[in-house]
């Protein structure tokens, strides 16, 4: 079977409930929503959806759901973008991921996130591990177990690691990073470093290659040693949930497809664009249709 192409996301699934209201509620209050909706989110279901919707990949992915309506219907959303279910667990005794979201008036929001079986997807199986060395590229975030992402990139033949949301890294895991992929926000947490530009010296001496995303202002490559910034596309955003994943899964698809880093970059950011004009996270992402009209 030809590889070409193919990308694995190993990572996160959540059902996303959001609820409007006037304002976000005090300890003890009781308020009432002016509406409530839910849709698939969670990093790695929302780059595995950018990488086969966005980039035109031919994309499995590794994760763990339970047995509950949210499962069904995060697989149905996964399945309709054409991302590859076969190795998502389905597992028992523990409900599948899920974020309560509040939004006001104002704009201000708050989350709580309960991990579910995203925090026991561990020992990756025989099955898991061949999808992992199958692909040509392997795209990881943080919101699944470190020991996850460690045996992901032990196997990987390239390794994209989205070190978000932020969390230190192990130092057994920096040799195995290919391309490092960070908001400015997670570059200053992985280093410490007050400014960004500092940051990024670190980070680009410890990873061979670095993407570092700046919202609206595009994103910095940094590949052996030469700084290429990829500017943003002028657009009117109205919803930035889930640009960053579909930044990552479209650099990921492009990759695996061939494309050197800076136009892999190029079209992850003309998808981030696109998705920023849409309410919604993975229901956001535009198609590779899209994308390459706004890239060629
Ligand atoms: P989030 O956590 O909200 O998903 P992020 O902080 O991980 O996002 P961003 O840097 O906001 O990632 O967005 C990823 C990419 O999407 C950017 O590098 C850029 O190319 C594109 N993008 C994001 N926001 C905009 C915008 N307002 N206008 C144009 N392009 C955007």
């Amino acid at each position: 079977m030809s590889t070409a192409g193919t990308v694995t996301v190993v990572g996160s699934a959540n059902l996303d409930t959001t609820l409007r209201v006037a304002r976000i509620p005090g300890p003890g209050e009781t308020i009432l929503a002016s509406g409530i909706v839910r849709s698939p989110g969670g990093k790695g279901a929302n780059q595995a959806v950018g990488a086969a919707r966005s980039g035109g990949a031919e994309v499995a992915f590794v994760a763990a759901l339970g047995h509950d309506g949210e499962a069904d219907l995060l697989l149905a959303s996964l399945t309709g973008a054409g991302v590859g279910t076969d190795h998502v667990r389905r597992l028992d005794g523990v409900p599948s991921g899920s974020a309560l979201i509040t939004v006001s008036d104002d704009a201000e929001n708050s989350i709580v996130v309960v991990p579910g079986a995203n925090a026991v997807l561990l020992d990756l199986t025989d099955g898991e591990l061949a999808v992992v060395r199958s692909a040509a590229v392997v795209l990881a975030c943080l919101e699944i177990p470190m020991a996850t992402v460690l045996a992901a990139a032990r196997a990987a033949r390239r390794f994209v690691l989205n070190a978000a949301p932020s969390a230190p890294l192990p130092d057994e895991l920096w040799p195995h990073l290919d391309v490092l992929v960070v908001n400015e926000h997670e570059a200053r947490d992985l280093t410490g470093e007050a400014q960004v530009d500092d940051a990024v010296a670190v980070l680009s001496r410890r990873v061979p290659a670095l993407v570092v995303t700046l919202g609206a202002a595009g994103a910095l490559v940094v590949e052996d040693g030469l700084r290429t910034h990829v500017r943003g596309n002028p657009v009117t955003a109205v919803d930035t949930t889930g640009a960053g994943d579909c930044f990552c899964g479209v650099l990921a698809a492009r990759l695996a497809a061939g494309d050197d880093l800076v136009t892999a970059t190029r079209w992850g950011g003309a998808a981030g664009a696109l998705a920023v004009q849409r309410p919604g996270a993975a229901d956001a992402m535009p198609t590779t249709a899209d994308v390459a009209t706004l890239v060629e």
